[in-house]
């Protein structure tokens, strides 16, 4: 259809057009190879971001996020190499990764008595329809020792719902061994609202696009979404947090509304683990 398009918008669109995707498709293949290689070659790194508790002030939970950092390509943001990861299958592999160095990070912390509180991990919807998924989970926190209730999973509502019966006994096994599990970009997706109560949740993250009107005396629907979702969440004994805080009057308009949770560039941005140590450690009690 591109290139019926293409040929019909005259005679220069074809070469114009064909040329532009010829590039983006060698930038993708390159960007492949040498994702292949990033692990190996040391230019995956996790950055680390807080999410604090509105009641007591604290630090609860910490998100690692993935960057990667290649000489030749420069800074890749994951929104464009997670996708990609995902449809090369490297994403399992990236997946591992990610979840072994998160863990570790974690029990380095305990040991260090820096209080984070619990490490969440992103996991992609491929990696949680492998067959081996919970194994890996697991195994993780073994070789780490790593309590398990130290481990939350972030997953999109299509993750976790989108194959109904195997998800539904995979996030039950993960429940049982202790493993907390958080609905990601809550509000973006399709899937229907019947799943909250079949499965066991332990936090829902309301998406961060609700999230960027609110207290700007606008129309009020983010408002009443926001309100609906948090009392939803309070009412079915779920942990409600707001991603993308930016700003005080986004933070005043969720404590209003009694959310329980924040995260974003108003606290802090994702951090070096260096970085963010200090960073907990200043809000510590006492530091
Ligand atoms: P996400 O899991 O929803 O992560 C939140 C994203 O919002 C992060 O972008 C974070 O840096 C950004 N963010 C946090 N606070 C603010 C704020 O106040 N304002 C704005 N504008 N942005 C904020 P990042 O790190 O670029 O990651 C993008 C997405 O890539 C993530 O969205 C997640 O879906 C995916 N991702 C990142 N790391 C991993 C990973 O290790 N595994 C998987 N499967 N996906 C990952
Ligand atoms: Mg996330
Ligand atoms: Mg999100
Ligand atoms: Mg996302």
């Amino acid at each position: 259809v591109a290139m019926y398009r293409a040929k019909h918008d005259g005679r220069n669109g074809y070469r114009f057009y064909t040329q532009e995707m010829h590039e983006r498709s060698s930038r993708l293949l390159r960007m492949e190879t040498l994702l292949r290689q990033a692990a190996a070659r040391g230019e995956l790194h996790l950055h680390y971001q807080p999410q604090i508790d509105l009641g007591s002030g604290r630090c609860v939970g910490v998100e690692a996020l993935l960057r990667w950092n290649n000489p030749e390509l420069g800074a890749i943001s994951p929104a464009e190499f997670i996708p990609l990861a995902e449809e090369t299958g490297l994403i399992s592999q990236l997946g591992q990764w990610v979840l072994r160095h998160a863990v570790q990070q974690a029990r380095r912390w305990l040991d260090d008595g820096v209080p984070f509180g619990v490490m969440a991990v992103n996991v992609s919807t491929i990696q949680l329809r492998q067959k081996d998924f919970m194994q890996t989970v697991a195994d993780s926190l073994r070789e780490a020792g790593l309590p398990s209730d130290r481990l939350e999973l972030e997953m999109t509502e299509s993750a976790a719902f989108g194959n109904a019966e195997a998800a539904v006994k995979l996030l039950d096994e993960l429940h049982r061994s202790g493993v907390r599990i958080s609905i990601d970009d809550f509000g973006t997706g399709y899937s229907s609202l019947s799943y909250l109560k079949r499965i066991h949740i332990d936090k829902l993250k309301i998406d961060r696009s609700f999230v960027r009107d609110l207290g700007q005396d606008s129309e009020g629907e983010d408002e009443a979404m926001v309100e609906a979702i948090i009392h939803m969440a309070r009412s079915l004994k779920v942990t409600v947090i707001a991603e993308g805080v930016e700003t005080l009057e986004q933070l005043e308009s969720l404590r209003l509304r009694r959310c329980h949770e924040v995260q974003g560039y108003f606290f802090s941005r994702p951090l070096p683990p260096g970085e963010l140590e200090a960073w907990l450690l200043r809000q510590a009690p006492g530091g």
